[in-house]
């Protein structure tokens, strides 16, 4: 059986294993990036993405841009019959993922030490010593083919398969609350500025993300391998980790609004004047309500302070 030897194999091309590769590719790593799919490939998403920023740094926030994609710089909420609104501290995006993920399987490969393998499945993860040493791959429907690494990244999605293959530790698992329904829908009339649209409703949420206009982490391959592993747990849980409970806080307590509640609501987007008396107040009376769930306070602190300094 032939054998290759790469620095890093990413199971999995799209947007986690796909960025993984580009930044290896910049650090002149050889990196071998395998997906049982072949590119353009769609996938389950409803495209929102908040974190633009990402792909500057990618190199390819252009390129995701020029599908004419519409920039969301603003955050419009229903409750009820009334609405609040108002700028985001950063644009938003919602590319479909066929296009996202193109464009960052794209990038990757224009890196020389970057190699794609499409049509190619994992089909075990070799272990020596109680090591990863590799992977065995099948490309379409030829023979099987050990590869060598010197690292293997399982970005083979939520039901990974190098995960289970290693028997990783899941954590803070969630079943799961309630059930989404999504489409893609033509021949809505925009809003003059275009928005994310967030609609909650007898206890249920809604979502609307505009389209198209008509429709650091560094890898460290050293000795200190654990420590530079934990630091990374340590610093991803940090980042994502929030966002995480703060979604599912959002999730296990949508309930209906009281009827005196939704008729406050829109007395006061009715009513500029209170809501000006109002506001003033707001970031103690937050402070207050929010001790509980305070991952919700300190979001709306951070996009503030963002917006503040705008
Ligand atoms: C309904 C829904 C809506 C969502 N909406 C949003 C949203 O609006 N915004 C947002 O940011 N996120 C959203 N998400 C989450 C987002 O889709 C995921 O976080 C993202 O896709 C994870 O990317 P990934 O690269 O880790 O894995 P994936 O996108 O799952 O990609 C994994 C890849 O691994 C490949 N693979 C798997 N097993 C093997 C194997 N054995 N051999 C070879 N290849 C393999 C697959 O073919 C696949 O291409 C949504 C998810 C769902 C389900």
């Amino acid at each position: 059986m032939v054998e290759h030897k790469y620095d890093v194999v990413i199971v999995g091309a799209r947007v986690a294993g796909a960025s993984l590769a580009i930044l290896l590719g910049k650090q002149g790593k050889k990196v071998l990036l395998i997906d049982k799919a072949t590119f353009p490939s769609d996938t389950l998403s409803t495209h929102h993405l908040s974190h633009t920023q990402y792909l500057k740094a990618l190199g390819v926030l252009e390129r995701v841009e020029s599908k004419g994609l519409r920039r969301l710089e603003r955050m419009r909420t229903y409750i009820g019959n009334s609405f609040i609104e108002g700028p985001k501290s950063e644009y938003s995006l919602a590319p479909r993922r066929n296009h996202l993920d193109s464009i960052l399987v794209e990038k990757a490969c224009e890196y020389k030490s970057v190699t794609l393998y499409e049509n190619t499945k994992l089909k075990r993860v070799i272990v020596e010593e109680g090591k990863v040493k590799g992977v065995q791959i099948q490309r379409g429907q030829e023979d099987s083919q050990n590869v060598l690494a010197d690292l293997v990244v399982g970005a083979d999605g939520v039901h990974s398969r190098v995960a289970k293959l290693v028997e990783a530790e899941a954590y803070k698992e969630q079943d799961p609350i309630r059930p989404v329904f999504y489409g893609y829908y033509e021949g809505i009339e925009p809003l003059p500025e275009p928005a994310t649209e967030i609609f909650l409703n007898e206890g249920r949420i809604g979502f609307l993300f505009p389209m198209e206009s008509n429709v650091d982490w560094n890898i460290g391959e050293g000795e200190d391998w654990e420590q530079e592993m934990e630091g990374f747990h340590t610093k991803r849980d940090e980042k994502m980790l929030p966002a995480y409970r703060l979604t599912l806080e959002y999730i296990q307590r949508l309930q209906p609004y009281s009827r005196e509640h939704l008729a406050l609501f829109n007395a006061l987007c009715a009513n500029p004047i209170a809501l000006s008396k109002l506001t003033p107040h707001l970031p103690n009376m937050l402070k207050d309500v929010s001790h509980n769930i305070p991952e919700l306070y300190g979001s709306i602190e951070m996009e503030a302070e963002a917006l503040h300094k705008k």
